[in-house]
């Protein structure tokens, strides 16, 4: 598989902020970041009558495209149509945090897990990127925790980018737009780094399950007790 030269441009300031040194180390048989440019200064938006979307025209005058590398855009302003990412030509993807930030930030979820997640997404259909969604045959509007969900209600993202994966329709998808069975498997392996922490996955057990962790709690210890005695029979 040919790894795709990522191109990272960090326009405006992040609410919070992103280690690219996690995501410049990541070691992905898909794609490989060559450049990351931060402080990138956004020009005041004016199309009239909204002063806060920073629409496709702005960023197609203000990011210049590539077509042998894929540019990727990370800002926190709003996008048109509100949506979280926009593909424009010349295998440009504009991503803002600007919407999907308080759902991630709730449930502990990594933001550069949630930026590895779309690197794969966007590498592994890199030759069909095109301007708006004519290669939309990818992405799917039921959310199933695939690198491929539209997300579509914004708090979607956290199953998305929880533990991403490719479901089998995407699978297929992929197998037949060339990819190797091989090739799969191999990058189905590399997602599964794209995780929480256990103490998170852990703590929201706990949470899920308050009255059975109590029961736990309180259990353990005499259970504990007993075992001790027992083994202490044993060997006196
Ligand atoms: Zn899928």
């Amino acid at each position: 598989m040919k790894k795709v030269k990522v191109k990272i441009i960090q326009c405006g300031m992040l609410d919070e902020p992103l280690n690219y040194n996690i995501i410049k180390k990541f070691k992905s048989s898909a794609f490989e970041i060559t450049e990351v440019e931060e402080g990138v200064m956004l020009e005041n938006m004016s199309n009239g009558y909204d002063y806060s979307t920073y629409e496709d025209n702005y960023w197609e005058n203000k990011i210049k495209g590539n077509d042998n590398i894929l540019t990727f855009v990370i800002t926190n302003v709003q996008l048109d149509e509100n949506h979280y990412a926009r593909h424009l030509s010349h295998k440009r993807v504009i991503f803002s945090f600007r919407q999907i930030l308080p759902y991630l930030t709730e449930k502990h979820i990594k933001l550069e897990n949630v930026i590895l997640k779309a690197l794969y997404e966007y590498s592994l259909v890199f030759p069909e990127l095109r301007k708006g969604y004519e290669n939309a045959d990818m992405w799917h509007n039921e959310t199933r925790g695939c690198l491929y969900d539209i997300d579509g209600v914004l708090s979607d993202i956290v199953m998305t980018c929880k533990k991403p994966r490719i479901c089998v329709s995407c699978e297929n998808q992929l197998l037949h737009k060339g990819l190797s069975a091989k090739d799969i498997e191999t990058i189905k392996q590399e997602l599964k780094k794209i995780k929480r922490s256990r103490f998170l996955d852990m703590y929201e057990w706990v949470q899920k399950h308050i009255m059975l962790s109590m029961f736990l709690g309180i259990a353990f210890p005499f259970i504990l007790g007993l075992f001790t005695s027992f083994v202490y029979d044993l060997i006196k």
